[in-house]
């Protein structure tokens, strides 16, 4: 097949931003391709080579793409530099260029007509795979050579593509919608390429199967250990009330992690991750699969779920960018790995040692989570509730929040509760706070408890228990655990520092459900810079003040640097003082 036809279609459809249009055009394109090349006339579409999630990707550096523009067509790299910054766009600046060109020297380009879909594959792919020394050289070469071939409209779209920027604004959708078209329109028939689509994400093999062996094979494209599966989607509602109305009085409220969805595929052989965007993230996770290995008691599974980062001193989730720093770092990972760990929260799997797992009732879905997963340090599953209760749901909220969560994922509990890929519908219906209480101010706490270290810092302590005084009472109120903005050295000594504090339990003046492994007196008056202030239910600074059942909770404390050894205890900040700090700082969140 001739580059030409593609080249054209691409042309017509730039030239239209409706959708059904763009569909008629790629309609008419798939019916005239033959049926083996199918695949990658759909691929090179999308700009691409493969789906996606196989993580080969084209993209020649700018720099590149113009010595091989240069090389062929004659004309300099500085000149072609020129029209760049006329047009802003390479591909338009080459069409241009070898328009001139032909214009002025009669120059002819693509003339013989020789230039097929299946050479500019061939050579895309190669430049692609190309890696190590001479690589460079060879893409260029490679590159070329299409060039030489081709017409200045087609010299476009090649460099485009060849850049990792042909954007004709395709929707898969729409390549979807054209695929029903070419190949017998009727509703019953979108559905399933649809279905086969979102648990077999990879559009060229769906237009194969379905250009060499009709629908039928569509429908029997199985879910597989190793290709992706498109995400399941939470619609938002505003209250509970209106969240168990639509479940139908009762549902499972699920912890909504707030980190980095990962798709975790463990095989016979290997374990491979991806993201909700289906890119592979093996190589930034490899904590995650040794861990996803270990606590999978079965052959072969797919689990979905959510990774966030932890402190491992305090056990405290931290903020998700922590994750995201991960992302696109191959080296170095070890390191992060150890400083920054993560624990993958599993709220569903999808298939399991043979089994589609994704058409069964979520409560089964769960129950054999519970079942195949082991729970270890590193792999836990979603914490939850089956409730119909405002007051107990309201209670678990907060919980949420204060562990750091968004807030609740809502997952209806009937026998449709299916997992539908790819879809936001009602099935899943999420429940985020819209507040955030941000902490303009610095506040002053006293210690009054301590937790063992762990990791580097075995022998020291990890986190000290912080509290903030109540002078109606005349008691200390646990606020929050600080284990972050201490030197080395500080940590160092902080058990030298505590030792004449010790005591042997808990001070009568000190008020905390949480038990530490050392008990001080109330002495020592520190610094400390918060994120926010949430509603918790385990710490009893102003327990009740706010809501009933909660207290207030410091989220992210650090250390400032400052020992306030200029205060008392009395004189830290009193938990009346927090709950001002509270009520003046709810911002909206966007
Ligand atoms: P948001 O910005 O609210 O996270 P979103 O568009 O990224 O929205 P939604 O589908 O609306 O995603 O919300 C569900 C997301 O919440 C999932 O994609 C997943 O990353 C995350 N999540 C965390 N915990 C859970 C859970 N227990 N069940 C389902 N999803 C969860």
């Amino acid at each position: 097949m001739l580059y030409r036809e593609i080249a054209e279609t691409y042309a017509k459809i730039e030239s239209t931003t409706k959708r059904l249009e763009m569909t008629d055009y790629l309609v008419e394109l798939l019916r005239k391709t033959p049926v083996e090349i199918i695949d990658k006339v759909v691929y090179l579409t999308q700009g691409k080579l493969y789906p996606d999630y196989v993580g080969i990707e084209l993209g020649l550096a700018e720099k590149l793409t113009l010595k091989a523009v240069s090389q062929a067509t004659g004309i300099s790299e500085k000149k072609i530099r020129d029209l760049l910054r006329k047009y802003g766009d390479l591909g338009a600046s080459v069409e241009k260029a070898m328009e001139h060109k032909r214009q002025v020297s009669l120059f002819s380009f693509g003339e013989k007509e020789s230039l097929t879909v299946e050479k500019v594959y061939k050579n895309f792919e190669e430049i692609a795979k190309a890696t190590g020394q001479g690589s460079q050289e060879k893409k260029i070469r490679l590159l070329v050579e299409l060039l030489n071939l081709a017409t200045p409209m087609e010299a476009k779209y090649i460099v485009r593509t060849v850049e990792g920027r042909l954007r004709l604004g395709i929707a898969d959708m729409t390549i979807l919608d054209a695929l029903a078209v070419a190949f017998g329109e009727n509703k019953e028939k979108r559905a399933i390429i649809e279905r086969a689509y979102n648990i077999h994400p990879d559009l060229g093999y769906i237009a194969r199967m379905l250009a060499e062996n009709g629908i039928e094979a569509v429908k029997n494209i199985k879910i597989e250990i190793g290709v992706p599966i498109r995400s399941m989607l939470a619609e938002r509602l505003p209250s509970l009330e209106e969240i168990l109305a639509k479940m139908g009085g009762k549902a499972a409220f699920e912890y909504k992690y707030d980190g980095l969805r990962i798709q975790a595929h463990v095989g016979r052989e290997k374990t491979v991750l991806y993201s909700r965007r289906l890119e592979n993230l093996t190589e930034q996770f490899p904590d995650v699969i040794s861990a996803i290995n270990d606590a999978f008691l079965g052959e072969e599974g797919i689990f979905d779920g959510e990774a966030v980062p932890v402190d491992i001193n305090t056990g405290e989730m931290l903020p998700f960018q922590m994750v995201s720093h991960r992302r696109g770092r191959k080296y170095g990972i070890e390191k992060i790995v150890e400083e920054i760990p993560v624990v993958l929260f599993l709220f569903d799997v999808l298939y399991l040692n043979g089994e589609d797992m994704t058409l069964k009732p979520y409560p089964e879905r769960r129950k054999a989570l519970e079942k195949w997963i082991k729970e270890t340090d590193n792999i836990k599953l979603a914490h939850r509730i089956v409730s119909g209760d405002i007051d107990e749901i309201k209670r678990f909220f907060n919980q949420a929040i204060e562990s750091g969560c968004e807030g609740l994922v809502a997952k209806n509990i009937g026998t449709e509760s299916i997992y539908r890929a790819g879809a936001r519908e009602f099935l899943w219906i999420k429940y985020k706070r819209d507040y955030r209480a941000e902490m303009a101010d610095t506040i002053d706490l006293v210690v009054v408890g301590a937790f063992a270290g762990k990791g580097r810092r075995k022998g020291t302590y990890g986190a000290l228990l912080m509290a903030a005084y109540n002078p109606e009472k005349d008691r200390f109120e646990t606020v929050c655990k600080l284990g972050s903005g201490f030197t080395d050295d500080q940590l160092a000594n902080l058990p030298r520092m505590f030792e004449e504090l010790r005591l042997d339990r808990k001070h009568p003046r000190v008020w905390s459900e949480m038990e530490a492994d050392y008990w001080f007196l109330p002495k020592v008056v520190l610094e400390v810079r918060g994120a926010e202030i949430t509603l918790s239910p385990t710490h009893t600074c102003a327990r009740d003040a706010i809501e009933k059942g909660a207290g207030l909770a410091i989220r992210f404390p650090r250390f400032t640097g400052r020992w306030r050894d200029d205060k008392k205890p009395e004189e830290a900040t009193t938990t009346q003082e927090i709950v001002e700090m509270y009520k003046n700082q709810v911002k909206k969140v966007a």
